[in-house]
This record gives structure tokens, C-alpha cells and sequence, in this order.
């Protein structure tokens, strides 16, 4: 498929290359108009994108999300990008792959994206030494989570899965999967010469909780300012549910999304 400029293109993703492949060969197969990124997603119009993916699902091929397809990603670079990423495998290791499981375009940015992979085991055991390695994390221990910040991305450590706000595209969001998976890995062969910290630091600020609450100062949660229920929910004198706007309003659904994962996280 040629790819024009003054149309609307979506991208599709799938879990994994086998996925991936299967899905590419039935859209040949039925004679379907796509371009191929990698065997892990491909861009379909817009308006087609629908029909594809119903097209997909009842010939049994789980997709894990899709996205819109930028002007920004019309260029060479993103294609040249896309060639050189290469998965990581190598299946003697502790964590052998991630899924990405859900993609999808961050509401408040929608230049950013949204995913959660899950791992092919369960890194409990990993995580107060990945809170020793990596620097400024919040580990929890009753969760338990590991939150950590790279660049403008947020990433959510669960047991088994992560989470990561604000990736800048689908490549940017395979690149951290694989750098997470060489960590999560580096970090188990050398966990006899770490000291593992059980310390919970809680990194984030009021100022940090703001940003991402509606800043209408509706005072729906009691308090006279949006900074002000921060201060509160920080300490632990708010709930979040209080926000009344972020968990009604369909354009802070993502906002609600980040702050409900990164309460959890925090253990607040
Ligand atoms: S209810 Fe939410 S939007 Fe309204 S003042 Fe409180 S924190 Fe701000």
C-alpha cells in the first residue's frame, strides 16, 4: 500500500511476531491493502481499520491494540526505525518474553501512547533489586510494584506486567519492552552481588498529581483547589474516587487510568 498524505491511516499492533505473521499472510491472503512496518504491526486506512481487525478476530488472531498514524510517521525514519528494531530471544533466560497485550493513544496527549505487556513469569523476586539498580524508583513491597520514570514515560512494574504511560510510538514502546527485558534478566544473573532494597521511596510530588488532575478548581472533592486535593491525596487525607470530574468525564478517562496505576503503585 502506498501510503498518501492527505489520508488518515491507522496502526495496528499485534503481541508477537508470530501473531503478527499469521495476520499479515491472511490480509495477503484476502487481498487486503496494508503496509507492513514489521512482522509486529502494520498501517491499514483509517477507515478500514474496523473491517480488518473484525476480519482478523474471526480468523483467530489476537491484536493488541491500534493507534493513529501520525504526519510524523509518514517519514523514511520511522520505517528505517522499525527495520533495525530486533526483539530479544533467548529463551535460556529467567524472563523469556513480554506481551504487549494493549495498545492504545493517551487521551490527554494523543501524540503519546498507552500499553500494558505481561511477562512469561511471575518478577516479584526481582523487583527490590531492580529498586536497587535503577535509580529514583518507589518501590512497594504489599503490591508489589517498582514505579520509575524515563524521560516523560511513566513505567509501572507489576508482577506480572507492566505498564507504561506517554511512549512516544509503537517503536519507542518495543525498545523499552526489550531494554526492560535485558534489565529484568541482567538483574536476576547478578542478584548475588546486589543488596536488594526494600525501601519505599516515594519519588512522586504534589506538583507531579496535579498535572495530571482535570485543574478546574470545581472543589467537587471538598477541597479549593485541584493542588490543594494533590497536597491531601498525597498524605493520604484524599481518595481519589473524590475527584468527581476525572472519574465522569470521558476526556480524563486516561488521566484517571495513570493516577488509580500510580496510587497502587505508590501504595497510597
Ligand atoms: S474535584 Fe478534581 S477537578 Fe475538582 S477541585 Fe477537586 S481535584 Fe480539582
Amino acid at each position: 500500500m502506498k501510503i498518501q498524505k492527505n489520508k488518515h491511516y491507522e496502526i495496528i499492533v499485534f503481541p508477537n511476531q508470530d501473531i503478527g505473521l499469521k495476520a499479515q499472510q491472511i490480509l495477503v491472503t484476502k487481498n487486503i491493502d496494508f503496509k507492513h512496518i514489521s512482522t509486529l504491526a502494520v498501517v491499514v486506512p483509517e477507515e478500514k481499520r474496523q473491517e480488518i481487525c473484525l476480519l482478523l478476530n474471526k480468523e483467530g488472531i489476537l491484536i493488541s491494540g491500534y493507534y493513529p498514524f501520525l504526519y510524523r510517521d509518514y517519514e523514511e525514519e520511522f520505517f528505517k526505525r522499525a527495520q533495525e528494531y530486533k526483539p530479544s530471544v533467548n529463551k535460556e533466560e529467567f524472563l523469556k518474553s513480554i506481551t504487549l497485550c494493549y495498545v492504545a493513544p493517551c487521551i490527554a496527549d494523543r501524540k503519546k501512547i498507552r500499553l500494558i505487556a505481561y511477562f512469561s513469569c511471575d518478577i516479584s523476586e526481582i523487583l527490590p533489586y531492580l529498586n536497587a539498580v535503577i535509580k529514583g524508583a518507589s518501590y512497594n513491597k504489599n503490591a508489589p510494584t517498582l514505579t520509575f520514570t524515563k524521560g516523560r514515560r511513566i513505567i509501572n512494574l507489576y508482577n506480572i506486567k507492566v505498564a507504561i504511560a506517554k511512549a512516544d510510538d509503537i517503536i519507542d514502546a518495543w525498545n523499552i519492552l526489550n531494554e526492560l527485558k535485558d534489565l529484568i534478566n541482567k538483574t536476576y544473573q547478578n542478584k548475588d552481588k546486589i543488596k536488594p532494597n526494600y525501601e519505599e521511596k516515594v519519588k512522586v510530588t504534589a506538583l507531579e498529581i496535579y498535572g495530571w488532575l482535570p485543574k478546574t478548581n470545581c472543589k467537587a472533592c471538598g477541597e479549593s483547589t485541584c493542588l490543594a486535593f494533590a497536597v491531601r491525596l498525597l498524605l493520604g487525607e484524599q481518595k481519589l474516587e473524590n475527584c468527581k470530574p476525572l472519574f465522569s468525564e470521558v476526556k480524563f478517562a486516561e488521566n484517571k487510568n495513570i493516577m488509580q496505576e500510580m496510587i497502587e503503585a505508590l501504595g497510597l
